[in-house]
């Protein structure tokens, strides 16, 4: 589905990602896991079409790596930024509504709302509210409930246990399994190398811009160097 041939991104004169390839296939969760600034951000926004990069990026048929971000959303690939920047001052509602700016069928529309609510019963209850007063956790649930409102085919997510109480973090990557169970593809960039692996078919570690180890996620789980660098011993 998605194919990542050495990919480098620079910031001036910062060389954050070198030759960085990976492949995600239909149906997969995929997991980056690496330390701060290992340069997960970086590869999902070279993905989006927001940072300028080199290499090659494969969706489909379609090489989108000189596609122009809004283009790279009408394909499926649909991204749920690091910290979650929903619209503070709109309600739920609203913001799920703006997550279903490209969708014109307001069948679909209404569909894809059920589908949210479904997964979100929590964020039907409070649609009326004004989403800078909900909860980290629920927050986080809106940012993902608005990505799905653009019709995902791809849903990269970057960091989604980020500032969570543990309660909070398997409760949201339950619903990232449940939603990938709907025939969602999932790219997930995590620091919590531990969920991240849990919820994975396969698995990539990134270490200072650079893919250093990769396999089916159970089997790093069990790798030495993993359990050293990432599961705290
Ligand atoms: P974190 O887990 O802390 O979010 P990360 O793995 O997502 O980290 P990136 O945000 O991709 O890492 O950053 C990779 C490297 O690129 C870091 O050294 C970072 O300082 C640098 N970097 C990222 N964005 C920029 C930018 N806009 N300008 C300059 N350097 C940047």
């Amino acid at each position: 589905m998605l194919k990542v041939e050495s990919l480098n991104v620079f910031y001036g004169n910062i060389h954050a990602l070198k030759d960085v390839s990976f492949s995600v296939s239909k149906g997969e969760i995929i997991s980056l896991i690496g330390s701060n600034g290992s340069g997960k951000t970086s590869t999902l926004h070279a993905i989006s079409g927001l940072v300028p990069k080199k290499g090659l990026l494969e969706y489909g048929d379609f090489e989108i790596g000189g596609m122009a971000p809004e283009k790279i959303v009408s394909l499926g690939l649909i991204q749920v930024p690091e910290g979650r920047r929903i619209f503070a001052n709109l309600s739920v509602l609203e913001n799920l509504e703006m997550g279903a700016y490209t969708e014109k069928n307001r069948a679909r529309m209404k569909r894809n709302f059920e589908r949210v609510f479904q997964s979100f019963p929590r964020l039907k209850e409070r649609r009326r509210q004004l989403a800078g007063t909900l909860s980290g956790g629920e927050q986080q649930m809106l940012a993902i409930g608005r990505a799905l409102m653009a019709n995902p085919a791809l849903l990269l997510l970057d960091e989604p246990s980020m500032g969570l109480a543990p309660v909070l973090v398997d409760e949201i990557f339950s619903i990232i399994k449940e939603i990938n169970g709907q025939g969602v593809t999932i790219l997930l960039v995590e620091q919590n190398a531990y969920k991240a692996l849990s919820i994975a078919n396969r698995a990539y570690v990134l270490e200072t811009g650079r893919v250093s180890l990769s396999g089916p996620a159970a089997e790093l789980m069990e790798d030495e160097r993993v359990k050293k660098a990432y599961l705290g011993g």
